[in-house]
């Protein structure tokens, strides 16, 4: 190698001097700040960009409104907006708000062969696009800055235009981001300025040496001290220059190629390196913000892949893709083609990037279930590996569920972040709480945003914990979240360093790859079991305690909804296939929705402000959703909920017995020698609405016994323990005991502070009552602790924060009152003042036969920096405490023996833990917190926290605490422990949902759905399956660490049990699990999660169930007794049964034909003795679903009339069949009731039969039905029927209509069937007119032809949405027409709303024609002046052509609209009302005319909004208009 003068240098000074050449240069990270030092020494880096060329107009814009608006405004309708001037220098602002510019560029032709790029700088993250509007690159502050416009300009065209769509954020949010660590607010008020906007002339020779001289600058100052490497890397650094600075530039590349060309040894270790671009879904930014983040990243990476072939780019989260798809898809075709290709890896499988430890084991299981979905769906592919690089530990289920969803790989590496103790591995098996093992690496970079750097990729061989047993890496490159992935720098220096010797090999690979490559030196690895415990960011567990509670509480509520519809899946209660799928469909939108929210800084709290209120706003959304639906699917079970409604029923979605009191707000009627209790609790602190929350202060205490996965009604069971509350007073210390038998409180005060002790009255005869806490402690007192971090405000809680415990200083206390003293429930209050004004209120709730004593926890938070716990210095020794996790629990020391003890000094639980020794413990429950601290017996639980950044209100509210403790004798196993948690979580609320089931409809309570016989199996999941018709998911678990078998019973017939993955898949080894239809039996090991697929075809079950639902009903009504006799052939699937009554004992028969399955549209025959009167008809009931059927009996035949005249088209066409009818009807020996037959023939109304409905082949008088569409037209019939009173217009009868004339039956029924819309046209000028409007409708089609053209072809978007919105007014008026036509002679009276439409509907033609006349005069007359620009209607463009298109676009349209208001007019001259009696008619009527209106509106807006767009409405090249404009 040559060398020559290297020798001359000395070590500092060749080092100084290669700096300094590398600096300034785009690759230092901040290229504006000249390195003081370098003062005088050449830097080759100005010469990166050898010419540059200003803009020739730059113009602005401002999006109205702030975060998010973006999406509100389709991009070309911005185009065309108006900009005003702008300039560099200007600024722009505040935060979150988006601001567009227009710039132009003038090329000269002397930039012919050059490479042009276009640099941008206005500190703030902007997306640039062409003037069409599409994405053609992104900038980000730090990092790309720069677009190439060509790499070999072509200099035909010499104009440019650009838009650059600015966000006022940085790559870390708004404005600035405070010095240290600790995050603050954003500065919403800050303002963004813009600082470059220009062309520059690129010279690649100087960017390839400046890249190599880099990377052998990083190999000299990282091998210097090790290796001779460093030393060769550094002279030809140095000789490279003195090269480049005698300009002999050719050489001094060669120079630095035959340098990288020197290659490695064999067994040297290999990293594979993968782009990366961790973009949090939500963080200092919305999520809003994220879409745009993932845009511009996501469209850099395809630009990067197609000038480097080799480069992979990793990318997770289907929640991302998704919005990409949505908001951007052209960019998402491109990244489909890349997927395709095997470049662009989709990775994780889940659908956001979640927290690692609190969404519970179903919520981890369908992150998977819904990421895979998405892949599936849209790549074709599932992700091999869990991909979670960045959250705040990982539970210790994560291996088994990574299983149970087909994963087995994991890539990490946030444990690096540990504060105490360095993780002892890279690379590892991973061995979960129930024995399942995942291979996990951890990029040994310890960093997942990678910049390709030598140190970087010599940390990552230094660094690895495993070397000698793995012998490759990941190297995870590229700028997260704002930053935008990988840039070409990097991927130019991995190119150079990809097999040089001295670093180690550097391939660019897949997941893979790397996997693979670690599978086959996997026998080498080491075992970690249980959780992977992250040693900082523990404050997580408490901060932002709203998210946490609505998170748990919408995961009980969804598990809640999909037991429902499961139920009423499986039982058939009518279910409309449609319907039902898209209610299924709306349960995914609800999980999706809180799966989002369960991202990594959003359900840790490590979120802005506004992320918290667009949580919040999510959940409730959720919330409102998931109640619409339970409503619909309880009253689909329950038969509906009539008025006098008055059987309270629950809902138990447990897969166990429940026996508890229950406390609501409904009322509950009291049976004899039952309890129930009022309770009035303080009025101040509940009913308040939080946050959609509204706890009554009033309710009933009632005790309950639920039956499991079911209904139940509300009986009030007498509690064989009561609770008492008995005072006495003691040394002027008030003094009372609560006490139900199970647990015993005793009660003092101190200083106005309550002080409790406990006893568990033990079950054990040489005991009575064992003591729960230590002596003289103060169980349940609340501490506050300072609570500042050293680094990341709401992240962390230092282990130093425990020194600085204090009893709450409490002011203005008041109570302890007892507010409920039995024998239900029992509860006394407590309320005080403390800190900066906080306050709360605590109740301290015993119910009675119930292990737990309740804390309700009211409390106005407004500290700072402070963290409130709860303490329980419990009288036990335990050395480990253990903390329910997903679907399982583990155990953690309570002591620190070790620095990996001491560093759990904050750890998570799920909703509950326990803390025991051999004989007793106490488990502690929660319905929404998570942090705990377990020091030797004190049990702490977190309460809350209040961080200030990098939200500044962060749990500033009134927060509802619920808690409770749970002694017991034994294991917290054989306690029941875990089940009562569920109860607690479930039923704990004062706030109960009881519905309220019609007497008549309440028989029983529904089936079990699903149960099991083992205490320790635990089902969580029972839904509709995903992919199977007919099938149910049900999912389950085994709670206790043991083994277990159970017999799961069902209640539904399955006819084939499979066990299948938590994707729903059928496990391939699996063969059908053994059932008798009704139940199975399983096998679990400890901990085991395991998922069944349920198929249940059984039509003979469905119908079984409902013909027994049926005799139900029918005995009732009957006035009991079997009938079951008379119900014959029910056959539900073919629609039909046949009931047979006596017509003396039934009086009256009401069914639900929805609830025992008949389809709405279907038709309901009855042969047998029944008999209908419509007076007796039970109108009131008929519910407006159109869902039920009513049939009435009566003593009395009913009058029923005769068949009257057809239309005259109907006669025409069937005039067999019609006077088949006629003789059959006067052939029928009507006896009775003629006198109402001839009333109705007197009011001259008249039916109209459809022959094809009316005649039933030979039998057409066999059956009778009358088809009512809805109330109205329900009330109509009946008015004809009924002699005296009749309002015709709305109802329409003439089909359908079936009498059974010898037995008097008539069948009314509700169904959707559309009406027949009946044909009689005969008259002339109808005929004329559907002739004209053919010919209007032609003329139509080609304008909309020619406007089309016009869209493709011109840039002029405000005219062509114009002329779209008058296309849409024209189209619907031309409906309306036709409309007019299709209607019978045979008019009825003229209809007076229907009047009114009309005349409406002439009001909105004339002003159409009127218009269309105005602006046809005005496009002419602008064609010819040629001014049309000035005025915002349309391009420059020739005269001719102008002229063509008016014809063509106005001209006709112009015709129609002419036609149709002549037509309109005839028809209110002739004085004809159509008559409808179409209901559904006019309300398409009604519907077209508000189209109208709208359009005319719409039209009118844009024109006034656009009035100025004279200065907009030119395409880009048409400068000459614009000189034009600008002088007029
Ligand atoms: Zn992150």
């Amino acid at each position: 190698m040559s060398t020559t003068g290297s020798q001359h240098k000395n070590k500092a000074a060749t080092l100084g001097r290669i700096k300094c050449f590398i600096s300034r240069g785009p690759l230092s990270k901040n290229p504006t700040q000249l390195n003081k030092k370098c003062d005088g020494i050449p830097s080759f880096a100005s010469q990166l960009y050898t010419e540059t060329l200003p803009f020739t107009r730059l113009e602005k814009w401002k999006l109205p409104g702030g975060n998010g608006s973006w999406q509100k405004f389709p991009v070309h309708d911005i185009l065309s907006e108006v900009f005003l001037p702008a300039n560099l220098g200007d600024k722009f602002g505040p935060v979150w708000s988006t601001h567009w510019l227009k710039v132009h560029f003038n090329l000269p032709k002397t930039l012919e062969g050059k490479e042009v790029h276009l640099r941008f700088s206005s500190g703030s993250e902007a997306t640039l696009r062409d003037f069409q509007g599409s994405v053609l690159g992104a900038f980000s502050p730090d990092f790309r800055n720069e677009y190439i416009i060509s790499k070999e300009w072509s200099g035909n065209e010499s104009d440019i235009v650009y838009f650059i769509e600015i966000a006022c954020n940085g790559m870390f949010g708004g404005g600035m981001i405070a010095d240290n660590l600790n995050i603050s607010p954003p500065d919403e008020a800050f303002e963004y300025t813009l600082q470059r906007l220009e062309i520059a002339v690129f010279n690649r020779v100087a960017y390839k040496l400046l890249n190599d001289v880099d990377v052998l600058y990083g190999m000299a100052t990282e091998l210097l001290e090790t290796d001779h490497r460093g030393y060769q890397a550094m002279y030809t650094a140095n000789e490279m220059i003195n090269l480049i600075t005698e300009n002999k530039t050719q050489k001094a590349g060669q120079l630095a190629d035959a340098f990288f060309a020197e290659k490695n040894g064999d067994k040297v270790h290999t990293l594979i390196a993968m782009g990366h671009c961790h973009i949090d879904t939500a963080w200092l930014w919305t999520y809003d913000e994220t879409i745009r983040k993932c845009a511009r990243s996501w469209h850099s990476q395809l630009q990067l892949m197609k000038d480097y072939p080799e480069f992979v780019f990793t990318c997770s989260q289907a929640q991302q893709f998704y919005w990409i798809k949505k908001y951007y898809p052209e960019i998402f075709t491109n990244i489909k083609e890349m997927v395709k290709q095997g470049r662009f890896i989709p990775v994780g499988g889940t659908w956001v990037e979640l927290d690692g430890l609190l969404p519970s084991g179903e919520s981890f299981i369908r992150q998977f279930f819904y990421g895979q979905q998405f892949f599936q769906k849209e790549f074709g592919m599932k992700c091999k590996e869990f991909w979670l690089p960045d959250t705040f530990g990982y539970s210790g289920q994560i291996p088994q569920i990574l299983k149970h969803v087909g994963i087995d790989r994991f890539l990490t590496q946030k444990l690096s972040w540990s504060m105490v103790n360095k993780f002892p591995h890279h690379n590892f098996i991973w061995e979960g709480i129930d024995g399942s093992q995942v291979l996990v690496h951890f990029p040994p970079g310890d960093s997942y945003t990678m910049t390709a750097s030598v140190k970087e990729i010599l940390k990552s061989v230094t660094n690895s914990q495993d070397k000698g047993r793995v012998n490759c890496g990941a190297y995870l490159f590229g700028h997260g979240d704002g930053g935008g992935g990988p840039t070409m720098e990097m991927l130019e220096k991995l190119r150079r360093v990809r097999n040089v010797d001295g670093l180690p090999k550097v391939e660019m690979g897949t997941p893979d790859k790397l996997f693979e490559m670690l599978a086959s030196e996997s026998r080498n690895l080491c075992k970690w079991v249980g959780e992977l415990y992250l040693e900082l960011h523990n404050g997580t567990y408490t901060s932002q305690a709203k998210i946490k509670w609505y998170n748990r509480k919408l995961e009980q509520f969804l598990m809640e909804v999909e037991l429902i519809m499961a139920i009423a899946y499986s039982t058939d209660c009518a279910l409309q296939e449609e319907e039902f799928r898209k209610d299924l469909h709306l349960v995914d939108k609800c999980w999706k929705r809180l799966l989002l929210n369960q991202f990594h800084d959003v359900i840790p709290g490590s979120c802005i402000e506004r992320v918290k209120d667009d949580a919040w706003r999510i959940y409730k959304c959720v919330w409102s959703d998931l109640t619409k639906l339970q409503t619909i699917y309880n009253n689909k079970l329950l038969f509906g909920a009539a008025d006098n409604a008055n059987v309270p029923v629950i809902f138990n979605p447990l897969c166990w017995e429940v026996t508890q009191v229950i406390c609501s707000s409904s009322a509950i009627p009291q049976s004899v020698n039952s309890t129930v209790q009022t309770v009035v609790l303080d009025d101040k602190c509940f009913d308040e609405e939080e946050e959609g929350r509204k706890l009554p202060h009033k309710f009933v205490a009632v005790l309950v016994k639920m039956v499991p996965t079911g209904y139940s009604q509300v009986i009030p069971v007498e509690p064989s323990l009561p609770v008492t509350v008995r005072k006495t007073t003691n040394n002027n210390t008030s003094l009372f005991n609560m006490s139900n038998g199970k647990l015993n409180l005793k009660v003092e005060t101190l200083n106005g502070i309550p002080v409790e002790s406990l006893a568990l009255v033990s079950s054990r005869q040489d005991y009575n009552e064992v003591e729960v806490f230590k002596k003289d402690t103060k169980p349940g007192m609340f501490y506050v602790f300072d609570d500042v971090p050293l680094f990341w405000d709401s992240w962390d809680a230092m282990d130093y924060h425990l020194e600085t415990r204090k009893e709450l200083e409490c002011r203005d206390t008041s109570g302890p009152i007892i507010l409920a003293d039995g024998p239900l429930l029992s509860a006394y209050k407590w309320s005080c003042t403390f800190g900066s004004s906080s306050n709360f209120t605590r109740y301290t709730i015993m119910r009675a036969d119930s292990p737990i004593l309740e804390y309700f926890l009211i409390i106005d938070w407004k500290e700072s920096h402070k963290f409130l716990k709860v303490e329980f210095p419990v009288d036990v020794l335990a050395r480990e405490a253990t903390y329910e996790i997903q679907y399982g629990h583990l155990q953690r020391p309570t002591h620190i023996n070790t620095s990996w003890d001491m560093a759990k000094f904050e750890v998570s639980g799920h909703k509950w833990m326990d803390i025991s020794q051999a004989d007793r413990g106490v488990t502690f429950i929660t319905d929404s917190k998570y942090g705990w601290h377990v020091r030797d017996n004190v049990v702490q639980l977190s309460l809350l926290r209040s961080p200030k950044s990098p939200d500044g209100n962060c749990d500033m509210h009134k927060h509802y605490i619920h808690y409770a403790i749970l002694p017991h004798e034994g294991t917290f196993q054989s306690a029941g422990s875990i089940r009562k948690a569920y109860e607690f979580n479930f039923f704990g609320a004062n706030d109960v949902s009881i519905l309220n089931v019609d007497q008549d409809y309440w028989k029983r309570g529904m089936t079990n759905m699903v149960t099991t016989d083992n205490e320790a199996v635990i089902l969580e999941a029972i839904k509709v399956a995903y992919q199977v018709n007919r099938a149910l998911c049900i999912r389950m678990y085994e709670s206790f660490g043991g083994s277990a078998r159970a017999r799961v019973n069902l209640g539904f017939s399955a006819t084939k049990i499979e066990e299948c993955d938590g994707l729903e898949n059928p496990l391939d080894e699996s063969k059908y699990v053994d059932t008798d239809g009704n139940s199975f039996q399983i096998r679990l090991n400890p901990f085991q999660i395991k998922s069944f697929l349920h198929s249940f075809d059984n039509q003979s079950f469905r119908d079984a169930e409902k013909l027994s639902k049926f005799q139900e009903i029918l005995s009732v009504e009957t006035g009991g007794g079997n009938n079951s006799d008379k119900i014959k052939n029910f056959h539900l699937k073919l629609n039909h049964f046949e009931l047979q009554c006596d017509s003396d004992k039934l009086i009256k028969h009401f069914v639900n034909f929805n609830t025992i399955g008949f389809p709405n549209d279907g038709y309901v025959t009855i042969n047998e003795d029944l008999f209908l009167a419509p007076e007796s008809y039970c109108v009131d009931s008929l519910s407006n679903d159109l869902s039920e059927v009513v049939i009435v009996t009566c003593d009395e035949a009913p009058a029923l009339p005769k068949c009257c005249p057809w239309g005259k088209l109907s006669r025409w066409l069937h005039p067999e069949l019609c006077k088949k009818f006629e003789n059959a009807s006067e052939n029928l020996n009507l006896n009775e009731n003629l006198l109402l037959r001839s009333k109705i023939s007197e009011s001259r109304h008249k039916f109209y039969w459809h022959p094809l409905n009316c005649i039933n082949e030979n039998k057409m008088v066999e059956t009778a039905t009358i088809n009512l569409y809805n109330q109205s037209e329900l009330d109509g019939i009946i008015a004809q029927l009924i002699p005296g009173s009749f309002c015709f217009d709305d109802v329409l009868v003439s089909h359908d209509l079936k009498f059974d004339w010898q037995k008097n039956v008539a069948l009314f029924y509700c169904g959707q069937s559309w009406p027949y819309n009946e044909f009689g046209v005969t008259n002339v000028e109808t005929v004329m007119y559907g002739g004209c409007l053919s010919l209007s409708a032609v003329f139509l089609l080609a304008g909309i032809a020619v406007y089309a053209i016009r869209l493709k072809q011109t840039h002029c978007h405000i005219h062509t949405w114009i002329e779209l919105f008058y296309m849409i007014s024209l189209l619907s008026l031309a409906v309306f027409c036709i409309l007019h036509i299709n209607f019978p002679e045979d008019h009825l009276d003229f209809c007076s709303l229907y009047h009114l439409f009309s005349v409406f509907g002439y009001f909105v033609s004339a002003i159409g024609v009127f218009t269309w006349a105005t602006l046809l005069s005005l496009e002419l007359f602008l064609a010819f002046k040629d001014l049309r620009p000035v005025v915002g209607l349309g391009c420059k463009q020739n005269v001719k052509r102008l002229i063509f298109n008016a014809i063509c676009g106005h001209f006709f349209p112009l015709l129609v609209t002419c036609c149709t208001f002549a037509y309109s007019f005839y028809w209110k001259n002739t004085g004809y009302c159509v008559n409808t009696d179409l209901a559904a008619v006019r309300i398409i009527l009604a519907a077209l005319l508000v189209v109208n209106t709208i359009c005319f509106g719409g039209t009118l807006y844009l024109i006034l909004r656009h009035r100025r767009c004279a200065m907009l409405a030119v395409d880009n090249k048409s400068t000459q208009s614009n000189q034009r404009l600008n002088q007029l």
